[in-house]
C-alpha cells in the first residue's frame, strides 16, 4: 500500500473511532462524568481562591498562641544583607520576616504570601520584632530550613512538648550543632533532619 493509500486508510479509522466517541458522549454515564468533573474543578477554583485567607488565619491563630520565634540568616548567601539581619521566623507556622528584604517577585508562592500578609499590617514602619512578635528560642542566627527542621524533629519526638519546653530542647540542639567543628558530623547532623547538607548555611 502507498502513503495516500495508508493515510486515508488511518482517516477512515479514526472517522469510526469518532463515531464511537461521540456515541459513548451521548449516554448518561459520560455525562456524568463530564459534569463532575466541570464540578470538581469549579470547587478546586474556589479553594485556590480561599488559599490565602487560610494562610493569613493560620499565620494569626499562630501568633495568638504566640510564634515560636528563632534568629534567621538570609534565603541565599547575600553578603550585603548578612551583616545587618535581623530577621526572624516563627518554628511553627513558618512565617519569616525575611520576605520583606526581597523583592515580591523574586519569593517563591508560600513566601509571596507572607509578603503579603506583612503588608497588610504596613511593614515598612515597623521592625521585624513588632512584625512577628512571640517566644524567642535561639538568639544565635541560624540557617532557616535548619530552624525549621530542628523543631520538627523536636515535635515528632514530644508530640505534647510545650513551648519552653520545645524552646530549651532547640537552644540545646543548635549549640550542639554549632559547635561541631568537623564536616562529618554536620553531615550525620543534617542526614538526621532529613536536609541536604551543602543547602545548608552553617
Ligand atoms: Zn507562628
Amino acid at each position: 500500500m502507498g502513503a495516500i493509500d495508508k493515510y486515508k486508510d488511518l482517516e477512515g479509522q479514526i472517522k469510526f473511532k469518532d463515531e464511537e466517541i461521540t456515541d459513548l458522549e451521548s449516554s448518561d454515564i459520560i455525562k456524568r462524568y463530564k459534569r463532575l468533573n466541570r464540578e470538581k474543578s469549579t470547587l478546586l477554583d474556589k479553594m485556590k481562591k480561599l488559599y490565602p485567607d487560610v494562610k493569613f488565619e493560620e499565620y494569626d491563630l499562630c501568633g495568638d498562641n504566640r510564634h515560636l520565634v528563632a534568629l534567621v540568616k538570609g534565603f541565599n548567601n547575600n553578603r550585603e544583607r548578612a551583616h545587618y539581619q535581623h530577621n526572624r521566623l516563627c518554628v511553627k507556622c513558618g512565617l519569616t520576616t525575611l520576605v520583606k528584604d526581597y523583592p515580591r517577585l523574586g519569593l517563591s508562592k508560600e513566601q509571596r504570601l507572607m509578603y503579603d500578609y506583612f503588608s497588610k499590617r504596613y511593614f515598612s514602619n515597623k521592625t521585624d520584632e513588632q512584625l512577628l512578635p512571640g517566644i524567642s528560642i535561639a538568639n544565635i542566627q541560624c540557617d532557616p530550613d535548619l530552624a525549621l527542621a530542628i523543631y520538627k524533629e523536636i515535635v515528632k519526638l514530644h508530640p505534647n512538648i510545650d513551648d519552653e519546653s520545645a524552646a530549651n530542647l532547640f537552644n540545646k540542639t543548635l549549640d550542639e550543632i554549632n559547635k561541631m567543628e568537623n564536616e562529618k558530623d554536620k553531615k550525620d547532623a543534617a542526614k538526621r533532619l532529613g536536609l541536604d547538607f551543602k543547602s545548608i548555611r552553617w
